[in-house]
């Protein structure tokens, strides 16, 4: 069995009842069993096209899936929940389901990157995870969950224009 961290996110339609059905659908998958989950927190979306809030979580679940079985598992959930695979990158969408950890595996292939590439960017990430697990090392950084989180935090904010400087 191997021990993963799915980053699970909504911004569209009933977003409390997609990440439920999500989670339910992740339970009733073959292979897989869901060890527990963080609290669910209402964030601001980041980058992409104008769009309301998403609320967002990070589930452990343990699994017999390789990463690419486990990676079609999820995409078959949010269609099945109703997100369109044609969607806009990073617009809004009823459910997002992302391999944040599998493992400490290291995956670099176009379709498939773990730990996911941008998860030490992203405080929506990083706070439920470090909830669940703050000691868990990111296996190409070699930094704890509770670590990134922290050094995240104390970055200065990006400047928006010279004048910022
Ligand atoms: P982001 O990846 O920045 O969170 P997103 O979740 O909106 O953006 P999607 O449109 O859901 O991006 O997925 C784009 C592609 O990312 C998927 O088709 C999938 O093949 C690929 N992908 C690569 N690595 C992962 C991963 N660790 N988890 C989920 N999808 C991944
Ligand atoms: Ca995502
Ligand atoms: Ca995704």
């Amino acid at each position: 069995m191997s021990r993963v961290f799915i980053g699970i996110g909504s911004n569209d339609g009933d977003r409390l009842e997609s990440i439920s059905s999500a989670l339910k659908a992740l339970g009733a998958a073959a292979g897989i069993r869901v060890v527990q989950m963080a609290v669910v927190s209402e964030t601001d979306p980041v980058g992409g096209p104008p769009q309301g809030p998403y609320l967002n979580t990070v589930a452990e679940i343990a699994t017999s899936l390789s990463p690419r079985r486990l990676l079609a598992t999820l995409q078959g959930i949010e269609r099945q929940l109703g997100r369109s695979p044609s969607s806009e990158r990073w617009g809004p969408r009823v459910i997002d389901l992302d391999i944040l950890l599998y493992d400490d595996r290291i995956i670099q292939e176009p379709d498939l990157c773990v730990p996911h590439p941008r998860m030490h960017e992203r405080r929506f990430v990083l706070e439920p995870l470090s909830q669940l697990v703050p000691d868990i090392v990111h296996p190409l950084l070699q930094k704890t969950a509770a670590v990134l989180l922290e050094q995240l935090i104390a970055q200065p904010a990006v400047p928006t224009s010279p004048l910022a400087l």
